[in-house]
């Protein structure tokens, strides 16, 4: 059943959720999340927005029930195989990775146990959530392994005597230290991802999505950019722009009162450390401001 309106299937709590919504409002799609309702309508554009389980949203998408969704990498993966395994429709479009979200699928064994490499694996139970990521790159490897399907506390399989090694998320390895094991393997580096179903939109929607794409690249783009300004001495413009990361096209203007400085303005693609600034001073740079972007368009 298609409705008019557009339908993005979101996490609902997790740790997606906060980034997710926080993008959605910066793209000015206005909604109130309190409560604990499935379907959420947007106040001033024609959205509503599923809240589910991450693992609902892959199959949401491939069964064309919702039109976007936002996802782990990871998930939409383990997803898609199992589905194409199943022989059941697992076509999407990715349309852009978006900025959170990042982590890595890694193999991790006994901190105490030798490592050569991925045959040391062979024969060996691997505790995951992720059964198919896991055959797809053992199989790449060549190496034959048994698998132990856990939704949860995969991290202690081995010491509980049920695997070998395990398959897991990792974003700083503080849990998987904390239980005596050591990350061998990174076998998928994951973001979260906007995706689209396949098939027939209506040219309202479509302009809808392209309006919202063209919106979260400037919401993206605006958080890695830093508008900086700074006074600068004349004759030391060149050394003082070539320190400035991305300052292909600065503008300079001239100062009121003082002929020897100018004041340089620039729009940086990422954001100016500590250091930079230091030697911008010592190359008789003053003033310097380093303001965050709140929104951009091209
Ligand atoms: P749900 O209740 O919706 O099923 P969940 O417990 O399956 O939630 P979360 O733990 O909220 O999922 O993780 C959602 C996604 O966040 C993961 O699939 C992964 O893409 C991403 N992620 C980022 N960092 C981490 C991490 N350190 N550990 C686990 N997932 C992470
Ligand atoms: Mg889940």
């Amino acid at each position: 059943m298609q409705t008019q309106r557009l339908r993005i299937a979101i996490q609902k709590k997790g740790r997606l959720s906060k980034e997710c919504q926080d993008l959605f409002k910066r793209c000015g799609i206005k909604f109130n999340l309190m409560g604990e309702r499935l379907v959420v309508h947007s106040e001033n554009m024609p959205i509503d927005l599923l809240l589910v389980r991450d693992d609902d949203i892959p199959g949401l998408i491939m069964d064309g029930v919702v039109d976007l969704g936002v996802i782990g990498e990871n998930e939409l993966e383990e997803v898609g195989l199992e589905r194409a395994a199943l022989n059941e429709p697992c076509d999407y479009t990715k349309l852009r990775r978006l900025d959170f979200g990042g982590c890595r699928l890694s193999i991790a064994i006994d901190k105490d146990e030798q490592y050569t490499g991925p045959q040391d694996l062979h024969g060996k139970r691997i505790a995951t959530t992720y059964p198919q990521l896991v055959k797809r790159y053992m199989d790449e490897q060549g190496v034959e392994f048994s698998p132990c399907m856990l939704n949860g506390s995969v991290e202690v399989a081995p010491r509980a005597g049920l695997a070998d090694a395990i398959c897991d998320l990792v974003s700083t390895g503080a849990t998987l230290e904390a239980n005596g094991l050591k990350e061998v393997e990174v076998i998928l580096r994951s973001k979260a991802v906007l995706i689209q179903r396949t098939g027939e939109f209506s040219e309202d929607k479509q302009a809808l999505i392209e309006r919202i794409l063209t919106r979260m690249q400037g919401v993206i783009q605006a958080k890695e950019s830093k508008y900086i300004m700074l006074h600068a001495p004349t004759d030391r413009l060149d050394q003082i722009t070539a320190l400035l990361p991305g300052a292909e096209d600065p503008t300079v203007l001239p100062l009121a009162a003082d002929k020897s400085r100018v004041a340089i303005h620039l729009v940086s693609s990422e954001n100016l450390f500590w250091e930079t600034m230091e030697q911008l001073k010592e190359l008789g740079a003053s003033s310097i401001l380093v303001l965050p972007i709140e929104k951009m368009m091209e």
